[in-house]
């Protein structure tokens, strides 16, 4: 039996939202049953992109891209929350809501971290991306979204199928989940996410002095390290720092070591001024 995922691109997507439209374009007006019901035509977009934005400078902006469908995750909190099997993963991964089940059952939008539910008012009814199922039963390729990029951004198929697309793209990247912090163990796979960018200023406590040459250590979460040095006005930044709990210790031949934890959640973070003493 194959095991569909995905994985995404982020470093080829222009965010033209061809996918996006793809997806309306298949499932407004379009009922499927028994994996899905019509998609509504306004808002409700089973495949969200989100736009970060990552300002180093003023002339250095970079905005990424990250279409966001649901991501058929293999310990999925919407199947744990929803009653009578309403949400339930199929054998091939792709986790469907079913239409009649989980009328009425509005809580459902809740019980996803990444917002991938949406509410049907009119029908009472939660929904959210399909994996296009009921092409893949007939033995398509990929879904429309994916069919549609220009980019070729996204890569569906069996990933215990070595020799399919996404096996072959899956080892030739390296592809991260969205929100590991979620633990769902997601089935949506990323290349390019953008990382946190860190920075901050060293000075000298004494007389108050730029801390240039200063050499800053960033120990991430796997126990990757990570060095910067400061310049003549004594600040430093890390443009692809990890995620989550890290150390941060900055080191001068005369001066005391530092040492703090720090943890990396934010797009930004600026830890202001460090002083260094003898
Ligand atoms: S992304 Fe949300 S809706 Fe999709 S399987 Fe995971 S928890 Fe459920
Ligand atoms: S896989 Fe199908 S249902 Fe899911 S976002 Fe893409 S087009 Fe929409
Ligand atoms: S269609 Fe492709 S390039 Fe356009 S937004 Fe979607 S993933 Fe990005």
């Amino acid at each position: 039996m194959a095991k569909y995922a995905m994985a995404i691109d982020l470093n080829k997507c222009i965010g033209c939202y061809n996918c996006q439209v793809a997806c309306k374009d298949e499932h407004v007006y379009n009922a499927f049953p028994p994996v899905a019901a019509e998609q509504p035509a306004f808002g409700q977009f089973w495949l969200s992109i989100e736009e970060r934005e990552q300002v180093w400078n003023p002339s250095h902006i970079k905005v990424t891209y990250i279409p966001k469908p649901c991501q058929h995750c293999g310990d999925a909190p919407c199947a744990k929350a929803a009653k009578n099997g309403a949400i339930y993963k199929r054998e091939d991964g792709i986790v469907i809501i079913d239409p009649e089940k989980a009328a009425g059952q509005k809580d459902l939008v809740a019980s996803c971290p990444y917002g991938s539910i949406y509410l049907n008012e009119e029908k009472g009814l939660p929904q959210k991306c399909t994996f296009c199922a009921h092409l893949v039963d007939d033995g398509w390729q990929e879904p429309r979204c994916a069919q549609s990029c220009p980019m070729s951004c996204m890569y569906f198929g069996d990933v215990e199928d070595p020799e399919s697309k996404i096996s072959k793209f899956l080892a030739a990247n390296q592809a991260e989940a969205f929100h590991p912090e979620y633990g769902t163990k997601p089935n949506v796979y990323y290349v390019g996410l953008p990382k946190p960018h860190l920075s901050g200023t060293v000075r000298l406590a004494e007389g108050n002095e730029c801390a240039a040459d200063v050499t800053v250590t960033l120990t991430g979460p796997d126990g990757a390290k990570r060095t910067a040095t400061t310049d003549c006005f004594g600040d430093f930044d890390f443009k692809n720092a990890p995620r989550g709990a890290c150390q941060i210790a900055y080191e001068l031949a005369g001066y005391a070591t530092q040492s703090s934890p720090i943890v990396l959640d934010k797009e930004i973070t600026f830890l202001g001024e460090i002083q260094l003493s003898r």
